[in-house]
């Protein structure tokens, strides 16, 4: 029986997954899924390779075994066996001989990082080309003869593969936990959430009670999220919140992502979580670019969405990069962020929401006995000055049905398990029943 908290697990993920060139769509990502799935029992969604969604289109299957540039003496300058970064990912069929001044524009190195392959793609653009070192860019930019080019790539009409698992709770309201499988050999931009979401799927798989719905995919980024939503769009009226899980591997220290909405309960959760186990961490506020929450966030599902990171995208210097590799991400520090996710999951699912059972304004409450025998006299003293009418009459105007129960006592600044009573009391009444 494997354990969700074993380090070793995470350690055989990251190797058997690191070396395999993923893309949108191809045998890699359903090879991905397979080993995803001898831990967690997923379900692979096939999409056929030019459906249509929304604005988008399902690519075709791309694979890919083999390209290189060789010399004239036959001498491999670049070879996609020795990193799969090499390759523009979806680059086109080639086999031809170019001189440097015309393979120069197909030629991509980093300034800023001249040791590091960097990482291109061209998925809706039919281009080709190679990523390199400085130094490999150099050597070849000294050859006076043609170099021979190849990339055996293929294009195929297949299907898009999306991992999906839902884990029923008690209550139809859902929880969905996202990450990514479009990457190639990166460790901790996508793959490290790959490993944290199948261990948390793990994790969520052993609560015997749980009380939310959970689900849970794996799907290339952008065009898999924009397919999930045309696909599951009733499902997906029912989330609560989501989580898009990414980068939570790397060294520095932990970070999260807001949602859209920074006033979301999801935010001062994922803050009071936070908070226990840190001394500091910091606040990256909700912006248009970024991962999936970009589609989950977008009218009309708005789904507010969060991501806990270890060395977030965009912001260490070996993002999209090779040196995001087994050297860059440990596998403590995923565990670490793991512990974190897991945390959270146990914060929501202390969540209580109530909902308002009368259609519109203020109950009667001298019906129901809930009124003082004295109008306006304040005789429930409580805390905050508050009277146990004010409470009252507060939480049935701040009742929606969306906001906790821990929400609504911030916003009266008093303890929620005070107002826990008031909660009971208007359910025992049958002015508000639980969500
Ligand atoms: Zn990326």
């Amino acid at each position: 029986m494997i354990n969700y908290f074993d380090i070793s697990l995470i350690e055989d993920l990251l190797e058997r997954l690191y070396p395999i060139c993923r893309s949108l769509a191809g045998d890699n990502n359903r090879k991905t899924l397979d080993i995803i799935r001898e831990i967690i029992p997923l379900k692979n969604i096939e999409i056929p390779s030019g459906t249509k969604v929304f604005d988008w289109e399902v690519p075709y299957e791309w694979n890919i075994n083999e390209a290189y540039i060789k010399n004239s003496k036959g001498k491999k300058l670049v070879d996609f066996n020795d990193c799969n970064l090499h390759v523009v990912s979806h680059s086109q069929y080639v086999d031809g001989n170019y001189k440097f001044s015309e393979l120069k524009k197909h030629l991509f190195y980093s300034s800023q990082e001249p040791k590091a392959i960097p990482y291109r793609t061209t998925y809706y653009k039919k281009e080709w080309g190679f990523c390199l070192t400085k130094n490999q860019y150099d050597q070849i930019s000294n050859e006076t003869e043609p170099l021979k080019v190849f990339i055996g790539s293929t294009f195929k009409k297949g299907n898009m593969s999306i991992g999906e698992i839902i884990l029923p709770g008690k209550y139809k309201r859902e929880i969905l936990i996202s990450c990514y499988i479009c990457h190639p050999s990166m460790a901790n931009d996508s793959l490290s959430g790959v490993i944290l979401t199948t261990l948390l799927c793990k994790y969520l798989m052993s609560i015997k009670e749980r009380k939310w719905t959970y689900r849970i995919v794996f799907l290339p980024e952008t065009i898999g999220s924009i397919t999930y939503c045309k696909y599951r769009f009733l499902e997906l009226r029912n989330v609560l919140s989501a989580l898009v899980v990414t980068t939570v591997g790397g060294p520095d220290k932990v970070s999260y992502k807001q949602s859209w909405d920074k006033n979301h309960w999801i935010n001062s959760l994922v803050e009071n979580t936070l908070k226990n186990y840190n001394d500091d961490f910091k606040i990256y506020p909700f912006d248009i670019h970024g991962s999936d929450e970009r589609q989950y966030s977008c009218p009309p599902l708005n789904i507010n969405t969060i991501s806990i990171f270890r060395s977030k995208y965009y912001e260490y210097p070996y993002y999209h990069t090779s040196l995001d590799n087994l050297d860059f991400v440990k596998p403590e520090a995923i565990y670490r962020s793991l512990t974190e996710y897991k945390n959270l999951i146990e914060n929501i699912e202390q969540l209580i929401f109530f909902k308002r059972s009368i259609k519109a304004c203020e109950p009667m409450l001298s019906k129901r006995d809930l009124y003082p025998k004295l109008g306006g006299d304040k005789v429930f003293k409580n805390t905050k000055n508050y009277s146990e009418l004010d409470l009252i009459l507060w939480v049935m105007f701040l009742c929606d049905g969306l906001t906790p129960t821990i929400d609504i006592a911030k916003k009266l600044a008093i303890d929620s398990n005070d107002l826990l009573e008031i909660f009971n009391k208007l359910e025992k009444k049958h002015l508000l029943s639980r969500v």
